[in-house]
């Protein structure tokens, strides 16, 4: 089922999440909405604050990037141990162990603020430690694209948009539309959810 997507404005971005305990039948169903509703929106990937939920848990798939990974050379967007990137991911409760010093800067979206793309620093590598959906812990070291995903989408456990990274120039430069988005005068291709406390 295709889960309407909060945006900018919305309490629950900004909150941080709960350690996810068990998946049960539910939290797997959860799952299986928010890979339907990432690949819907055409997203790299999707956080479950993202769908109105608070586990820490989040969906990932870089294959619409693959062509342009192949390009650049895959291994350098790669993961160690090697992460199979034609398919979904899911990442429950990942803590980042460790990130590279040097960082790298790229052009970012966020399927909650649509219509905004910023360039954003990141560390160039981190090691992530997270489970699977059958709560095995593994650990990968992802540098390129997959990394900056990885921790664009770990940020919205913590309750941090991409927004809040980007200079302060560009922060003043968007807050007009940022706030015409808090207050809901905002499209999407794409079903979103509009919760806001001005709508209250
Ligand atoms: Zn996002």
């Amino acid at each position: 089922m295709i889960l309407p997507i909060r945006i900018y404005g919305d309490p629950i971005l900004t909150k941080p999440t709960q350690a996810v305990e068990t998946v049960d039948e539910e939290l797997r169903t959860l799952i299986d909405d928010m890979i339907e509703t990432m690949y819907g929106a055409s997203g790299l990937g999707l956080a479950a604050p993202q769908v109105g939920r608070s586990e820490r848990l989040f969906v990932v798939d870089v294959s619409p990037l693959l062509e342009e990974l192949e390009a650049e050379g895959l291994e350098h967007h790669g993961a160690v141990p090697p992460l199979p990137l034609d398919r979904p991911h899911v990442f429950i409760n990942p803590e980042i162990l460790e990130s590279s010093e040097e960082e790298v800067e790229f052009e970012e979206g966020c399927l909650s603020i649509p219509g905004i793309r910023e360039p954003v620093w990141r560390p160039e590598r981190i090691r992530m430690r997270y489970m699977t959906p059958d709560m095995e812990t593994r650990e990968i070291e992802a540098s390129g694209m997959l990394a900056r995903v990885l921790q664009h989408e770990y940020d919205h456990l913590q309750g941090i948009l991409f927004t809040d990274l980007i200079s302060p120039f560009r922060q003043r430069m968007l807050r007009r539309r940022l706030r015409e988005m808090a207050r809901g005068n905002v499209q999407a291709d794409y079903p979103i959810h509009i919760e806001t406390p001005a709508r209250r």
